[in-house]
């Protein structure tokens, strides 16, 4: 009863970190909202049944908005990836006026983005006086993205690199992903690395079991480039077998191929 839905974390005035509440539905998945001149970019729609993104989507874009003293801003919907516990709140956005919404498949995120050979080109997003890359980043779930942030450096790796059980659908995929990756950053300010759960405890190599909805012993969100260096050296030392493997802050777990609808 006194926990709320939303976490609403302003990283800057125009850079938001959204966390549903465990109490809401167990995955307690991380949403971003970036404001550009011209658009805001909402990043996934969260997770359960009973989830109100578009309430809680509007309410800080509003108080953006009064802040500006504008009347108005376009809205983009784009995701991480198609599982689950991200596409939730979808059919609060899909067909709604004034929103441009990009359907979490290969095709539309190619097509919304101007990649033109997935995933081994980028696209791009420009916000108005903000340009994002888009890093397809395939082997989670099929149509799996990075999205790096020019202006804060910040690269947003949804579930393929983040504190806890990084589960791998496709292994030869998901190895050549962190390796494009890992090259992409090569050069670049990186920030920080954020995904889109927490698993892992503060303890190292020790990960809350599946279903937890209450962590107050959790790691931290942001992780740096180091531990995509390191994810990306144990990915190259396991070669070519599917190995489950526990690391400091991550655990690589490959997991049988699932299909959109279903979690994770
Ligand atoms: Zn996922
Ligand atoms: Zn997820």
């Amino acid at each position: 009863m006194v926990t709320p839905d939303w976490q609403i974390h302003e990283y800057n005035p125009d850079f938001y970190i959204l966390r549903e509440s465990g109490c809401t539905n167990y995955e307690k998945p991380f949403l971003y909202l970036i404001f550009g001149k011209e658009r805001v970019l909402l990043f996934d729609t969260g997770a359960g049944k009973t989830v109100d993104t578009r309430g809680m989507v509007n309410q800080v874009i509003g108080r953006w908005l009064k802040r500006q003293a504008r009347p108005e801003i376009r809205l983009l919907v784009t995701h991480s990836h198609g599982h689950g516990d991200h596409v939730a709140g979808d059919a609060q956005f899909r067909d709604v006026a004034g929103v441009e919404f990009v359907e979490p498949k290969v095709k539309a995120v190619q097509t919304a983005f101007g990649i033109p050979s997935w995933p081994d080109t980028n696209g791009a997003i420009d916000l108005g006086d903000r340009v994002l890359d888009v890093i397809p980043i395939p082997g989670h779930q099929e149509a799996s993205i990075a999205l790096y942030d020019r202006k804060t450096g910040v690269l947003l790796t949804g579930d393929s690199v983040y504190p806890g059980r990084l589960y791998v659908a496709d292994w030869e995929q998901y190895r050549a992903s962190i390796g494009r990756l890992v090259s992409f950053t090569d050069g670049k300010v990186i920030t920080h690395v954020l995904g889109c759960h927490i698993e892992q405890t503060r303890q190292p190599y020790l990960d809350y079991p599946t279903g937890t909805t209450y962590q107050p012993d959790e790691h931290s969100l942001e992780m740096g480039r180091a531990e995509l260096l390191e994810l990306h050296a144990a990915l190259q030392k396991l070669g070519s077998t599917p190995t489950r493997a526990a690391y400091r802050d991550f655990t690589i777990w490959p997991v049988k191929r699932r299909t959109a609808a279903s979690g994770q």
